[in-house]
């Protein structure tokens, strides 16, 4: 059939192809497409030299993008030039259109883009599935290979370069991760936490100047090896983390202490220094009411707040960030001048029971009071709910005619058994209370602390040290490390001894990582999209495909920032008090 313009609009690089017909099959599943080239200078790709003697034609069948229902295919019809270099080893070569289809390929480079996208997003299986329903059939092992052929980004060097071990298969393997501190971009991914593969990546890509770190063996040999002008960054929640292994050790090693102050604990009150124990008397929490009517004061204040601001001139957004809440709430602020009012949650009533409710009520005044035969009853009504609902609501008619709570059980009661108000401490959940930051501390966690001091003069240095070390890591004073150490290595502890020993064989990653802004933050983020690849790929994965995918998928839409996190500021997994 005759081409038509508006078809040969749909081709990419319309100055170098030409559409000279098209051909739709009697189903309209198939349009094949007949397009030449129309370059007329063309370079050998051995000699570069330009040439323009056809010595032949052929062509090549490629697959491109569907176009509505139908599958295209190109009939590309191509030539073979005599290189016009008499030098050249090569005489004849086929002319290439780099921008339109690689040399070999069988599909468009624009088909090849979309695939890949796929790939990236979804991996082989589902990647295929997709792209079926979209109309471009291909084999799981063709997705793969086009993606396995990604090269990776390996020719922007990072300044600033984290390096971190993360979980392949659970516990199993681990690997190492590489991640652009500056760009917060991963880098790289291979399966092992060996120096010997770190050094000749860092030898390969020259130019890195920042290495942050854990303090594993092999990661500072590796730098050491590839990057020997690099700095060297201990990251401080490592640093924190072996901190808090040294004190775990401490109190493993005086079990007794931390037992007395769990048993203190366990006799429900606050444990006292001198061993006593007092029982802490709360105040007594504000009873709902008194929170309600609290919280509406709140909302009342701040609502006057932004109508004062709005009448001073500000913008929502000014206000929402001078006032530190969120821009919805502004503008429903600003729609009314009154204080919009909350609905409460009883009032939204939307309960599955309601159409069962006057039923029920009726048979409550006809004297059942049986919330489990009710339900059955209401079942056989085609109650689609669950019992508790219908439980509840009976316990509020109980209420409502003024009788008493009935026990739930008819057995004999057991004695009243208490939750502790403070859960017993582990020794690392102790090693966090002590390392952790202190103003989040309650009197209770103080409280422990002090005793934990007060049973063994060597758990009360090290509770010191550990003290004195985290905050000399997180204020970043450098010039405190030196006197710690000393200190440290003097200690009675042996925990302790051995921490500052190990710290002063990583002194110079130490200053670095207590003086430098840089910590493996940002790492976590990329770790957990690590694991998140590896358990969608179900363990099958290619390691060069994981990679590609880790390295290449964008995770976040472009022109999106990550917020930084913050994995310095420590905060203790879990702990009591
Ligand atoms: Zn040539």
């Amino acid at each position: 059939m005759e081409a038509t313009p508006v078809f040969a609009r749909f081709l990419p690089k319309t100055t170098l192809l030409q559409l000279n017909a098209w051909h739709l099959d009697d189903t309209a599943t198939l349009l094949t497409l007949h397009v030449n080239s129309t370059q007329q200078l063309v370079p050998c790709p051995v000699c570069a030299v330009f040439s323009s003697r056809v010595h032949s034609r052929y062509t090549r069948t490629l697959a491109d993008l569907p176009w509505g229902v139908a599958h295209v295919r190109w009939q590309l019809r191509v030539r073979k030039f005599v290189c016009a270099n008499a030098q050249c080893p090569r005489r004849i070569f086929a002319e290439r259109l780099p921008d339109v289809v690689p040399p070999w390929a069988r599909r468009t480079r624009r088909l090849a883009a979309w695939l890949i996208a796929i790939g990236l997003a979804l991996g082989g299986a589902a990647g295929v599935r997709l792209s079926r329903h979209l109309g471009c059939t291909l084999s799981r092992q063709s997705l793969l290979r086009l993606i396995r052929r990604l090269p990776l980004a390996g020719d922007r060097t990072p300044r600033v370069l984290a390096v971190d071990d993360v979980a392949l298969r659970t516990r199993q393997t681990y690997g190492t991760v590489l991640i652009d501190l500056e760009r917060r971009q991963p880098v790289a991914l291979w399966p092992d936490r060996e120096a010997e593969t770190l050094a000749p990546w860092l030898r390969a890509h020259p130019g890195v100047e920042v290495i942050t770190r854990d303090r594993a063996r092999a990661y500072a040999d590796g730098a050491r090896q590839g990057a020997p002008e690099a700095t060297q960054v201990a990251d401080r929640f490592h640093l924190l983390q072996n901190l808090v292994e040294a004190l775990e050790q401490v109190f493993h090693t005086h079990r007794t202490a931390l037992a007395a102050v769990n048993d203190a604990i366990r006799r429900q009150g606050v444990p006292l220094v001198d061993g006593t124990v007092a029982v802490a008397v709360p105040p007594p929490p504000p009873t709902g009411e008194e929170k309600t009517a609290q919280r509406r004061a709140r909302r009342v204040e701040c609502h006057h707040q932004v109508w004062a601001l709005r009448e001073q001139g500000w913008p929502g957004h000014a206000i929402a960030a001078h006032l530190g809440i969120g821009k919805s709430t502004v503008f429903r602020y600003l729609r009314s001048t009154p204080l919009p009012e909350r609905t409460r949650r009883a009032d939204r009533g939307r309960s599955i029971l309601n159409p069962y409710k006057p039923y029920l009520i009726e048979r409550w005044n006809a004297g059942c009071r049986d919330a489990l035969r009710l339900y059955g009853e209401l079942q056989r009504r085609g109650y689609p709910g669950s019992y508790p609902p219908v439980a509840r609501y009976v316990q509020r008619l109980r209420q409502a005619q003024g009788q008493a709570p009935r026990p739930r059980l008819s057995r004999p009661s057991l004695p009243v058994v208490a939750e502790p108000r403070h859960p017993l401490l582990t020794a690392r959940q102790a090693a966090w209370l002590v390392v952790r930051r202190a103003e989040p501390r309650d009197e209770a966690a103080t409280q422990s602390l002090a005793q934990l001091r007060a049973q063994h003069v060597e758990v009360a240095e090290a509770i010191n040290l550990a003290q004195d070390f985290a905050q000399l890591v997180r204020q970043q004073h450098p010039q405190e490390l030196e006197p710690w150490l000393a200190r440290a290595a003097k200690s009675a502890v042996g925990a302790f001894q051995r921490f500052a020993k190990g710290l002063r064989d990583d002194d110079d990653a130490i200053k670095a990582g207590v003086t430098l802004p840089w910590s493996n933050g940002p790492v976590e983020g990329q770790i957990t999209r690590v694991k998140l690849l590896t358990r969608q790929m179900c363990g099958r994965a290619s390691l060069a495909r994981l990679e590609r995918r880790f390295v290449l998928a964008p995770d976040r839409e472009p022109g999106q920032r990550q917020r930084p996190l913050e994995r310095s500021e420590v905060q203790a997994p879990s702990v009591a008090a």
